[in-house]
């Protein structure tokens, strides 16, 4: 009997992932110029610590991290720091974003890197998640969450959970990860194992990746504390709360974190990262990007170094084909569209997919909601998709949020089955940006009230004690003219303090 659980919704897809992951891993180009932004992660941007005209070599830290949630960035390629600069990012505002652009200079010259770490198991702990600081890594899987701050939960996890299961069609960056490197994704597992030290390890890969699951039972020898599992595939099984939900039978709360319930999930790409800087001292310079779809003449998958432009990647993959016609980044259930391909690569940019007019039609026109319920069986999340399409498109948004918008993993699979192509989660992503942005200046007011208030009451208090002063000089000022103008008052007064003189004791015995 299987000891593995299941999840509600999903969708059986055509996985598209022959197309990429028939070949080894290929070397990206080193292009004359590589644009590297300063945030790649979730949370504050890093801060340049290098200025333009400064020679930087392969590997350099070249902006640091500025908080707990923030990552550093190093130089991909050596080469002469040319500016700081806003340059068009990839996403989907399609807004610049501050740059380092560097000009390579083809020498590949390494800077100073620190020393390996090979007995991490002894190492103390900040030692270790100092290095993955350092290094820069982030949650390579999508999340872009800085790795050294997960790598120490506030919380007990009794389960790390790694995240082998990529279930998006067409994406294979990390398959073929696990068949090329599984000795060191497993070392990356150890390393996280050695800093979370949690009761159990579970790997959970889908059963449509045959290869790779060899490759890790054989890398897996001599490791009995970390089990393979291998899932049935269903799109999104490599959804964090539908993967622990299918591998523990735990279900992460509404609005919580896995955190809450004790687990912890890593992505393959994420621990070899991981391996990379402690066992090598190597900071994330480059990641593995599928660049896929019948409208590149050479798909696949390329060690692509961060900064490098996507047009850069195209042509030294030989191009667009005849009929090329959309270009999305990330799969094509989860990915965004993006107008053009000049964008930098980055940390997260795990696929691109560029596609015929065959294979990724444009949307046609949304029509109106008939109410045939078919978006509902399929939410993994156990949501109702036309209600919140419903408030989010009357921007009702405390009732999105009542019908838990933010339990939403934006799959997709509601807007796959929907009969009248309604762009369902574009709604969702807009209410969520909207709720997020509302309460940014909701915490902005706050402290502009707060401060407010604490300048009024400041202000109060310093004209208390401004009158309270004055009310003193004035009481002393109407006591010296009483006196002056008693003599009888003036004379008693002289007495008393003569009598106080004599009782006081001579200067300096008391
Ligand atoms: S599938 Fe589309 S048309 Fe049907 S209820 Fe859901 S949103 Fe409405
Ligand atoms: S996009 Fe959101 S609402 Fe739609 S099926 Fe996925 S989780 Fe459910």
């Amino acid at each position: 009997m299987s000891d593995l659980s299941d999840f509600p919704g999903g969708l059986h897809l055509n996985d598209q992932k022959s197309l990429s992951n028939q070949s080894l891993i290929q070397p990206g180009p080193l292009p004359d110029r590589l644009w590297v932004p300063l945030q790649q992660h979730i949370g504050t941007p890093a801060e340049p610590v290098v200025q333009p005209g400064d020679a930087v070599g392969k590997g350099q830290l070249i902006a640091r991290a500025t908080d707990t949630i923030s990552a550093a960035v190093h130089a991909p390629a050596s080469g002469t720091l040319q500016a700081i600069a806003d340059y068009p990012i990839a996403h989907t505002s399609g807004l610049p974003a501050p740059c380092l652009v560097i000009q390579t200079d083809g020498q590949d010259i390494r800077a100073d890197l620190p020393p390996p770490i090979r007995n991490y198991y002894d190492t103390d702990p900040d030692i270790l998640r100092e290095r993955i600081r350092w290094a820069g890594i982030v949650g390579l899987g999508g999340a872009l969450f800085p790795t050294s701050v997960k790598a120490q939960p506030a919380c007990a996890v009794h389960t790390l959970i790694i995240n082998a299961v990529e279930c998006e069609p067409y994406i294979t960056c990390d398959d073929r990860l696990m068949r090329e490197q599984a000795a060191d994704l497993i070392s990356g597992v150890e390393i996280m194992r050695t800093l979370i030290r949690p009761e159990r390890t579970l790997i959970g890969i889908e059963d449509n990746k045959p290869e790779a699951l060899a490759a890790l039972q054989v890398a897996l020898a001599g490791h009995p504390q970390i089990a393979l599992r291998s899932v049935p595939t269903r799109y999104p099984s490599g959804g964090e709360r539908q993967l622990i939900r299918v591998l523990t039978d735990l279900s992460v709360p509404s609005g919580g974190l896995p955190s809450d319930i004790g687990v912890l999930c890593q992505n393959v790409a994420t621990c070899v990262a991981v391996a990379d800087a402690v066992l090598r001292g190597q900071p994330l310079i480059t990641r593995i990007v599928t660049l896929t779809g019948r409208g590149v003449v050479r798909p696949g998958n390329y060690r692509t170094l961060i900064g490098t432009r996507l047009d850069a990647l195209i042509e030294h993959v030989g191009g667009y084909t005849a009929d090329a016609q959309r270009l999305v980044l990330g799969g094509p259930m989860m990915g965004v569209s993006l107008a053009h391909d000049q964008v930098p690569i980055t940390k997260g940019s795990n696929c691109f997919i560029v596609g015929t007019a065959d294979e990724l039609p444009e949307p046609p026109p949304a029509q109106p909601c008939i109410r045939c319920g078919a978006c509902v069986p399929v939410c993994p999340a156990n949501l109702l998709p036309q209600q919140l399409y419903w408030h989010a498109r009357a921007r009702d948004l405390e009732k999105t949020q009542a019908y838990h918008l933010f339990d939403c993993i934006e799959c997709g699979c509601c807007a796959q089955v929907c009969p009248a192509q309604i762009p369902l989660v574009d709604y969702y992503r807009h209410a969520k940006a909207e709720i997020v942005s509302a309460q940014r200046e909701q915490v902005k007011a706050d402290r502009a009230r707060e401060r407010h208030e604490a300048r009024q009451q400041r202000l109060v208090r310093q004209k208390a004690e401004r009158q309270a002063k004055m009310r003193r000089k004035q009481e002393a000022l109407q006591k010296q003219s009483n006196l002056a103008d008693d003599p009888q008052q003036a004379v008693i007064a002289a007495a008393v303090a003569r009598v106080a003189a004599r009782k006081a004791p001579p200067d300096g015995t008391e």
